[in-house]
This record gives C-alpha cells, sequence and structure tokens, in this order.
C-alpha cells in the first residue's frame, strides 16, 4: 500500500497507476477530536464500514484512535474481523472495542467471540445464535440490543421488544451473553428541525426503561451518527457513532458546511492527465457525442471513469482543477476515463499534469460534496464509491499529529 517506500518496483507499482487518492490522516484524527469536543460527554465510536468510507480500513481505524476514538463500528462480521486482525497485527497498537451489527442467519458468529467482538441483536433468532456460538467457544458474548425507534430499518420495534428481552435475559442468566449495549439509529437527524429527531429519543428512552425493568443494565446507550454528534446534543447518551464527520465531511450540507463544522475532508483524488490535444471549435466529444467545443481549444483525457467510481451521473459536470483553474467533465463519463476542454489559453498545460477531481477544497479545487450535488446524491456517495482499482496513499500521521490540532 504505502508503495512509494519500497523501493524502485513499488516506484514503479506507483507510476502504473494513473490516479490516486490521497488520504490525508492527520485530518481524520482532528476530525475525531472536533467530533469528541461536540459530544464531551460520550465515548465516540468511529465507523469505518466500507473500507473507512472509501479511505482504507486499517490507516482510517489507526488515525481515527489516535484522535481519540475509542471503539470501531462496522457493518459487516467480514469487516470486523479484517479490523480485528489488522489492528492486532501491529505491536503495542491499542485494541478498541468493535461493534457490528449487519449479518444473516448462519452467520459465523463463534468467529466474533473468538475475535472479542460485540455484536448487535435486533430479534430473538440473533440472540439464540449468539448463545450457540457463545456455549460453543466458551466465551461470553457482549451483546448491544438494537431497537427501532422509527428509523423503520434494523431493531426491534416496540410490539417485538417484550420478546428480545425474553431472549436476551434468559442468556444473560445462562451466562453465555452480557447486555452492555442498547442503541438505535436516527432517520432524520439531518433536518435539524425534524421532529422525528425529539420523537426517536422519547421512543428510546422507553425502550431504556422496559430494558432496566427486565433486569439489564446496559453501560452503553447510543443513538447519534454524525448529524445527531454535530447537531443534537439530547441524542448523545454514553456513545456516538460519528462516520462521515470522520472523513471531514458534513452529513448536512443545508446546516453546515464541513469549514464551518470544524471538519477537515481527508480524502484528495487527482489523476495525471493521459493526453492533450488541439481540437478545433465544433470538435464532437465522448460517447454520444453529448457536447462540443465552441472554440478552437485544448483537450485534456483524465484517466478516471465510472469504474474508479466517477459517477457517470457526472457527464457534462463534474467538476476539476487544473493548473489551478476550474473546468468540468465535458461530454459522458468513460468507463476508464474522461475528456475536459481546457480552453483556447491552455496550451501550456501537458500530458502528466494533475487534474484535481476532489480535495480539501482549500486551494480552490473542488470538493467532494461538489461532486455530490452536481451528481443529486450526498458525498458519503462519492467516497465510498470509489473504486479498488485507486491506489491510495496516506499522508500525515499518527497521534502526534492529530494532538498537535486540538480544537
Ligand atoms: C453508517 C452508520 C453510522 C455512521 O453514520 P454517519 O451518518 O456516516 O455518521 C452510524 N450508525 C450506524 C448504525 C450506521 O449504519
Amino acid at each position: 500500500m504505502a508503495a512509494a517506500d519500497a523501493g524502485p518496483d513499488a516506484d514503479d507499482g506507483r507510476a502504473a497507476h494513473p490516479a490516486r487518492a490521497f488520504v490525508d490522516l492527520g485530518a481524520i484524527a482532528h476530525n475525531v477530536q472536533v467530533l469528541r469536543a461536540a459530544a464531551p460527554t460520550a465515548a465516540v465510536m468511529a465507523v469505518v464500514k466500507a473500507d473507512g468510507y472509501g479511505h482504507g480500513l486499517l490507516p482510517t481505524a489507526r488515525a481515527a484512535l489516535a484522535g481519540g476514538a475509542t471503539w470501531l463500528g462496522v457493518a459487516q462480521l467480514a469487516e470486523a474481523l479484517t479490523l480485528r486482525a489488522g489492528l492486532a497485527a501491529q505491536p503495542g497498537a491499542p485494541r478498541p472495542r468493535i461493534l457490528t451489527w449487519l449479518y444473516a442467519p448462519g452467520a459465523p458468529l463463534h468467529l466474533a467471540l473468538e475475535a472479542d467482538l460485540d455484536l448487535s441483536a435486533s430479534a430473538p433468532w440473533a440472540v439464540a445464535e449468539i448463545d450457540r456460538a457463545a456455549r460453543a467457544t466458551g466465551r461470553t458474548a457482549r451483546v448491544h440490543l438494537k431497537v427501532d425507534t422509527g428509523m423503520g430499518r434494523g431493531g426491534a420495534r416496540p410490539e417485538a421488544l417484550a420478546d428480545l428481552l425474553a431472549a436476551a435475559g434468559a442468556a444473560a442468566a445462562a451466562g453465555t451473553v452480557e447486555v452492555v449495549g442498547v442503541w438505535s439509529h436516527l432517520a432524520c437527524a439531518d433536518e435539524v428541525d425534524n421532529p422525528a429527531t425529539a420523537a426517536q429519543v422519547a421512543a428510546f428512552g422507553e425502550a431504556l426503561a422496559r430494558v432496566e425493568a427486565a433486569g439489564l443494565h446496559p453501560q452503553v446507550r447510543h443513538l447519534a451518527a454524525s448529524a445527531g454528534t454535530l447537531f443534537h446534543p439530547g441524542t448523545h447518551f454514553d456513545l456516538v457513532r460519528p462516520g462521515i464527520a470522520v472523513y471531514g465531511l458534513t452529513p448536512a450540507p443545508d446546516v453546515a458546511d464541513a469549514a464551518a463544522l470544524g471538519l477537515r475532508p481527508a480524502m484528495r483524488l487527482e489523476a495525471r492527465l493521459a493526453l492533450t490535444k488541439p481540437a478545433p471549435a465544433g470538435t464532437p466529444l465522448s460517447y454520444g457525442h453529448t457536447a462540443r467545443t465552441t472554440t478552437d481549444t485544448h483537450l485534456g483525457v483524465v484517466p478516471l471513469g465510472y469504474a474508479d467510481g466517477v459517477p457517470r451521473a457526472a457527464s457534462g459536470a463534474g467538476p476539476l482543477q487544473v493548473a489551478g483553474r476550474r473546468y468540468h467533465v465535458a461530454g459522458r463519463v468513460c468507463m476508464d476515463q474522461v475528456v475536459v476542454d481546457l480552453g483556447p489559453e491552455s496550451a501550456a498545460v501537458r500530458a502528466g499534469d494533475t487534474a484535481v477531481l476532489f480535495g480539501d477544497g482549500a486551494a480552490g479545487e473542488p470538493t467532494a460534496e461538489d461532486w455530490a450535488r452536481v451528481c443529486g446524491t450526498i458525498s458519503y456517495e462519492i467516497v465510498t464509491r470509489l473504486g479498488a482499482r485507486v491506489p491510495r496513499e496516506y499522508r500525515g500521521a499518527g497521534p502526534d499529529d492529530g494532538r498537535a490540532e486540538q480544537p
């Protein structure tokens, strides 16, 4: 991965890729500190699912821990196992709690217990499978009961909670399960005035009371993701679970942009132009000839396409910066490349020069949020869809970097 350090062969390998995503680990540590300051009474679980939202699972996880996260969260069991093994492989590394919450019946939960993971359970069948894995491994499982307070997705609805509590209570009495957490997820926290958030907090309070009445005393109650952490202090409880904000992107661009929140976008996506050439006015561009040059001009070929995660919906619109100037994708996004009309004044731009698709915006370059806007999506999708073909290169490092930047 950190190919640049590993000698000439690695340099060749690096140069064999025309594009790369630079990930600023200092920014990730800084963002976690911003989130800790926003939720001073709660611990932080950095959510690193989907390969750290496209930024790379292990480097991102380590940077988040350096910034003060004490928990990590991932959706899938396979991600959690990779995460635990990767962190454990580094001598002296911290050993955070890791929660994983999305699995289907028959998942190898014994592996979760052997890897010392925390598991979510939304239904009695899940408790039964966890109980079985606990008996098979001789380990007590740490379980977070998930309640549906209004998201209408995971979790037990109020009318199903009694059965979940009965199953969990029986397993706790048998010593196979420890109910360490109760949790839920907010549906509308990015809309600051939406009354659904207060309704979910109230429903969560009722569920917590029923858990306690059942004789279960969880250590951590958690409800907030990034938007809850940043905009709704009443959702913080004992633990917050930010994802997108860890990567320096706003969960709610209509409420506040990253800079207003003190967040630093961690990813910068660049490619080196694979070709530049003059073209006369009226030259049709890319598949379907949906665009045409309007003047005698220069074209640039950017070696990133939809196979790399550049949305095809960015055709004719996706912003880029070349030599300090702003352009946009001309014509259709192809599988491996896009065309940019560099304009008549750009004869000095050469093959090999850098096109910046997005960065933190500090040098006037577009941001992932800009791409999201022109594509009619959210920044989450822009960064998580970045293809495996694009190498990630890490900058800024560890704990000291992060701590030097107390907000
Ligand atoms: C993805 C996810 C998060 C993080 O959400 P962000 O909006 O990225 O902060 C938190 N909790 C759960 C259950 C999730 O699935």
